[in-house]
């Protein structure tokens, strides 16, 4: 593979980043991951502006090559032969020439910039959406800035190893009663047609997929209701499914081990993951 890292594209062997780098060290890092379908981008703008306003909710610079992460997005797909896939940007606070807790000063340090693609073959037609997801909850523990979307990824990767421990593909976290968000994803249960979702707040992450996702329901007249709910209320629902960028639309079918439904992905979420595929190819880049 091909990689940027810092200006420049090496193959993966040679890409390096100091020890010293912020990152590396504190987690002090965003990321964005951005979907390839047939070589082109999907939602980009909308990646690209999350970035922004992660960069700033840190008071992190803007790194220098900003402007020029479409251009370079597209190079990686170039140069990678990407059809179908993932690119992964990191953006940290840098690499002062040691580890202290106070941020460096912006104007002596440059963020470090590091992308990679990930080639995932026929990632439009996953099997697992026609399976569905089995879901486990799981205590949200996570800091209270999930709107920022920072490198600070072990307990949802720990949640995720719950839920492979306990036999499930993912875990959906609850807080004071109500569920957040899925470990990698939004979550939505489906109540007599109505799509149904947490609201926005620094307890979850404004999802790109979850806002593209809403306005083509409401434009299809699907009825969409943003309020928190429950386990109990999502295991007693018509369906469920988690929406990402890596992921589309994927239909859930088990919550704690309480089948919903007939066991199948829903009609909903099947509708919905077709929508989102078609209409985001529509505006890919
Ligand atoms: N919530 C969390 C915690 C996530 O990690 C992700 C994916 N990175 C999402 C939601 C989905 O966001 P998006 O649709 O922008 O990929």
């Amino acid at each position: 593979r091909t990689v940027y890292v810092n200006g420049a594209y090496l193959p993966e062997t040679e890409a390096v980043v100091s020890v010293f780098d912020r990152g590396f060290l504190m987690a002090d890092a965003v990321y964005e991951v951005t979907s390839v379908l047939g070589g082109r981008l999907i939602d980009f703008a909308g990646h690209c502006a999350r970035l922004e306003r992660s960069l700033a909710e840190l008071d992190m610079r803007k790194p220098a090559c900003f402007d020029a992460l479409l251009d370079i997005h597209r190079e990686l797909v170039a140069r990678n032969g990407l059809e179908d896939g993932l690119i992964y940007l990191q953006v940290t606070r840098g690499s002062p020439g040691d580890r202290d807790f106070v941020f460096p000063d912006p104007d002596a340090t440059e963020p470090t910039v590091v992308l990679f693609t990930q080639s995932k073959p026929g990632l439009a037609d996953s099997a697992q959406a026609k399976t569905g997801l089995k879901v486990i909850s799981v205590e949200d523990i996570r800091w209270g800035r999930r709107d920022i979307k920072t490198v600070q990824l072990l307990y949802p990767s720990m949640g995720k190893m719950m839920a492979k421990k306990a036999g499930a593909d993912d875990a959906w976290l609850v807080e004071d009663g109500c569920v957040t968000e899925g470990t990698s994803n939004n979550a939505y249960i489906v109540l007599n047609g109505r799509i149904v979702t947490r609201a926005l707040g620094a307890d979850i992450l404004h999802g790109i997929t979850r806002a593209a996702v809403l306005r083509f329901a409401r434009e299809a007249q699907m009825e969409v209701e943003e309020r928190s709910f429950t386990i109990a209320e999502a295991q007693g629902a018509d369906e469920a499914f988690v929406t990402s960028a890596s992921a589309f639309v994927m239909p859930v079918v088990e919550i704690d081990g309480v089948t919903l439904g007939d066991g199948a992905p829903g009609p909903v979420a099947r509708r919905l993951r077709e929508i989102y595929i078609d209409e985001s190819l529509k505006t890919a880049v």
